[in-house]
């Protein structure tokens, strides 16, 4: 059985470019994610580096899903920050309400990839903010990251969770 051609009309390395580029256009370096995966992981893994750690994120950012969620989570804060959206849900969106929850909603497609690990990193994250996730969260005046910094957390927390299970295979053998 094969899938009919043209199923898509962006090949998944394409979509990871704009991804990329999405990320590095809302300010954010992968190296800063990576340093949340290792402050996840090195209480648990061994000599740990950044460069494993970066590894598994770009493994992470091959997923089409992965990138589905970025891509939409990144528009949506876009177009909120062009105020091209109409009230109520602009001003919830702009403003982060608390009880909004679809920003975290939204990067469970990613989270839900890759086990429970990177559920309860999730969370932990969320809680923590570590990293460009607080940067993120403290930038304000007329910039909209109410979705990426989730986006981020889910990126780091299904990163982190990918590492582990590999290491964990390793240690299973
Ligand atoms: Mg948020």
């Amino acid at each position: 059985m094969t899938y009919k051609k043209n199923r898509y009309k962006y090949p998944v390395e394409e979509l990871t470019v704009y991804a990329k580029e999405a990320l590095e256009r809302r300010g954010v370096k992968l190296e800063q994610i990576a340093e949340i995966i290792y402050s996840l992981q090195k209480d648990y893994v061994n000599d740990l580096d950044l460069e494993t750690c970066m590894y598994h994120l770009e493994k992470v950012l091959e997923k089409r899903e992965v990138v589905h969620a970025i891509l939409t989570g990144i528009a949506i804060d876009e177009i909120a920050e062009k105020d091209l959206f109409d009230d109520p849900i602009l001003s919830i969106i702009k403003s982060d309400e608390g009880l909004y929850g679809i920003d975290e909603i939204l990067p469970l497609s990613i989270i839900n990839l890759y086990g429970s690990i990177g559920l309860t990193n999730f969370g932990y994250l969320d809680k923590e903010k570590t990293g460009i996730i607080r940067e993120l969260d403290l930038r304000k005046d007329n910039v909209v990251n109410t979705f990426l910094d989730d986006i981020i957390a889910a990126l780091a927390a299904a990163s982190a969770s990918r590492l582990a299970h590999s290491y964990q295979k390793h240690e299973d053998k």
